[in-house]
């Protein structure tokens, strides 16, 4: 067990250093911004969606390891998912992450995200984690006018 949570530590690390997706859409479609007071984490979020399916997103964050790396995986994990799958699998998530527990499907369907399971030992850290998902339930609620 020590050595899964070295495993998922790195995971956490690498994403928080090299956040994929990182930036500004210019051609967003949908956008939303997230804050978590208890931790100070900040984000913001857009997201291009065509055809009801989320073709580009991207994140700006500022605050803890936790936040950034689960907005990192999110991103990764939602594009090209349609709308409706996305809004799903946060929802999911989100229940995992606040303690539900999960079957061997919601594992596989996690992949890197299962490195997030060790807030759920700290309910502190499970609104850094959730955050990018609570600013990708928003966004989709929020189509950006031309
Ligand atoms: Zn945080």
């Amino acid at each position: 067990m020590a050595l899964l949570n070295e495993l998922y530590q790195e995971i956490i690390i690498d994403h928080s250093a090299f956040p994929r997706n990182e930036g500004t859409l210019d051609a967003g479609t949908h956008f939303a911004e997230a804050y978590n007071a208890t931790c100070g984490d900040e984000l913001t979020l857009t997201l291009l969606v065509a055809n009801n399916f989320i073709k580009d997103v991207k994140f700006h964050g500022q605050g803890c390891s936790i936040s950034k790396a689960s907005a990192s995986m999110m991103t990764e994990k939602i594009k090209n998912m349609t709308v409706t799958k996305a809004l799903e699998f946060s929802k999911n998530l989100q229940k995992i992450l606040n303690g539900d527990d999960l079957n061997p499907l919601d594992e596989e369907m996690m992949g890197d995200l299962i490195a997030l399971l060790g807030v759920r030992q700290f309910p502190m850290r499970v609104k850094c984690a959730t955050l990018p998902w609570h600013a990708l339930d928003d966004a989709l609620q929020c189509l950006i006018l031309p």
